[in-house]
């Protein structure tokens, strides 16, 4: 792997903007079980319906009920968000925003991890579990602070419906965090891929057009995936090991410009 970290160092430092796209396999390490793959909880469970959204558009309250006290599967889910904290590769992560080489992180995951570890400039395009969102105005605020004295909660700006932050299945995604991913993509000329196949749509956009931008493609991941023959460089390794090593192989570099 060392060489591998080697050479990715020398693709990034030598970019103008470098954006990181994360996914489930970035989680795990923290005890966050994909959804789909081996070992997923769709794949297990079965897929959850696909009309989350619209039984939420239906019957908020009911689903404000099941939020605030889940059952089952979702239970389980809830809690290991909250056990989860951020591991190496999620700080390592956070260092290379602060060295200022990594612009932005776009994540599929709501786990909350990355800001936790210290990035600011996040991007989740299925929401963070941590957050409540107004569904007229998008306005996001802290879960704990959320009214639920009646429900469903309202928006304190325009009475809109609160819902969780999180994209259920059917929801679109939200339009401020689709645009930041848009103009993110748009600037990138080198895209890390960290524990996604980039499968699932909209993500699955973003590597597609850095190549079509002639951008380069450094995928981090401990197996193949649909999207590693599209790479120009990948580093077989899981996160919470690659990142560390990525990490010092860059800051290296830098000290040794200075
Ligand atoms: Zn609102």
């Amino acid at each position: 792997m060392n060489e591998a970290i080697e050479r990715a160092a020398d693709i990034l430092v030598s970019r103008r903007y470098v954006v990181c796209l994360t996914g489930a396999g970035m989680s795990v390490e923290s005890g966050i079980r994909p959804f789909r793959g081996p070992g997923g909880i769709w794949t297990e469970h079965g897929e959850p319906p696909l009309d989350d959204y619209g039984r939420f558009v239906d019957d908020p309250a009911g689903y404000w009920r099941n939020l605030i006290e889940p059952s089952g599967l979702y239970r389980d889910l809830y809690l290991a968000l909250q056990a989860a904290r951020p591991h190496q590769g999620h700080l390592a992560l956070a260092d290379l925003e602060r060295r200022g080489v990594v612009r932005h992180v776009i994540t599929q995951n709501i786990d909350d991890l990355h800001r936790q570890a210290g990035n600011v400039n996040v991007a989740e395009i299925h929401g963070n579990y941590t957050l409540c969102r107004c569904v007229v105005c998008g306005t996001r605020i802290g879960r704990q602070d959320v009214d639920t004295s009646s429900l469903p909660p309202r928006c304190a700006e325009c009475f809109g419906v609160m819902k969780s932050d999180v994209v259920v299945f059917g929801e679109p995604i939200p339009q401020d965090v689709g645009s930041i991913c848009a103009e993110q993509t748009d600037m990138a000329d080198c895209m890390i891929l960290v524990g996604t196949s980039a499968y699932v749509y909209p993500a699955a956009g973003f590597p597609r057009r850095v190549k079509e931008q002639s951008g380069v493609l450094i995928e981090i991941g401990p197996h193949l995936t649909d999207i590693s023959g599209m790479c120009d460089h990948v580093v077989r390794g899981t996160a919470a090991e690659a990142l560390p090593l990525l990490n010092d192989a860059v800051a290296s570099r830098l000290d040794r410009r200075e």
